[in-house]
């Protein structure tokens, strides 16, 4: 497993970071995201959506779970699972994961055992007001190849 860390000091910077993976992902492709409540996981969704092209408005998906957005150049599966009651209760991830969009769960540690081997793990951690320390482990070589693309342009800028 390999760390790839980002500082970003504003949220338009971490917009920016999400757009950027945005272009370089795949359908199947499995993004989990960590973080205490404002850290910025939404945000990052948000940019990540724009980076799809996705016009729609995206939100947490509170009440709903897991919400579709179809707009894009790929389908985008934005779940957030902090309000399932029971981490084993399984809303037919497995589908999601194996589908033609890419997924995107905010919380994803209440369903550990349910996510699938491979996955990009993303952790955003406030480091001050408008600071937040960005960390992708990879986990699977694909996902390193994504990391390490998305880090030969991130140096380029
Ligand atoms: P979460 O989904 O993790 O609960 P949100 O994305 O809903 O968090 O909220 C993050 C809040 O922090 C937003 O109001 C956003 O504008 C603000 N913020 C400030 N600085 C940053 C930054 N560098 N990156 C992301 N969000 C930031
Ligand atoms: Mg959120």
């Amino acid at each position: 497993m390999k760390k790839f860390i980002y500082n970003t000091k504003s949220p338009e910077a971490t917009t920016k970071l999400a757009i950027k993976l945005a272009a370089l992902v795949n359908p199947g492709d499995v993004i989990t995201l960590e973080g205490d409540l404002g850290a910025g996981k939404t945000t990052f969704t948000k940019g990540f959506a724009k980076g799809l092209g996705i016009s729609r408005n995206v939100n947490s998906p509170t009440f709903t779970i897991i919400k579709e957005y179809t707009d894009g150049r790929i389908p985008l599966y934005h779940m957030d699972v902090y309000r399932l009651e029971d981490s084993e209760e399984d809303l037919g991830f497995e589908e999601y994961f194996n589908s033609d969009g890419v997924t995107m769960i905010e919380w994803a540690s209440m369903i550990k055992d349910q996510l699938p081997a491979e996955r990009l793990e993303i952790e955003i951690f406030r480091s001050g007001d408008d600071e937040r320390e960005i960390t992708f482990t990879a986990i699977g070589s694909y996902y390193l190849e994504k990391c390490k693309e998305l880090d030969d342009e991130s140096i380029s800028d």
